[in-house]
């Protein structure tokens, strides 16, 4: 997708700070973090958000969910806490079109959000 901001941050024409990285995914910090550790997680190739997914891309969420896991571990915090999130839509508050789970942690996490 030509226009899309994460498209091109997956293809390193935007800069980003980059947590994690393999073929498929990229984990990378958001600008504006709500919290002491606030990362994007993104498939690489384009999906505009959770209901446009096709059956043939649901695996990539498995997977994302399994290298969230991960880095929740590697980050410490996996045994604290940390809250994956995916806003779908206006009224979700997706504000970016290409599906993204946050990863929310370093501190105490209040619910329900705004
Ligand atoms: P959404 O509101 O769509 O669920 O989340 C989009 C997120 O992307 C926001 O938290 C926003 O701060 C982040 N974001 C938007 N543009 C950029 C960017 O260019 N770089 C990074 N690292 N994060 C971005």
């Amino acid at each position: 997708m030509e226009n899309c901001i994460f498209c091109k941050i997956a293809k390193g024409d935007i800069p980003c700070s980059k947590v994690y990285e393999d073929e498929k995914i990229l984990a990378f910090k958001d600008i504006e973090p709500q919290a002491p550790i606030h990362i994007l997680i993104i498939p690489k190739h384009h999906i505009e958000s959770l209901n446009s997914l096709s059956e043939e891309d649901a695996d990539i969420v498995t997977y994302i969910f399994m290298k969230a896991k991960q880095l929740a571990k590697d980050l410490g915090v996996a045994e604290s806490g940390y809250r994956i999130v995916n806003n779908c839509g206006e009224d979700g508050g997706q504000t970016v079109k290409h599906l993204h789970f946050h990863m929310l942690a370093g501190r105490n996490l209040q619910w329900p959000p705004g």
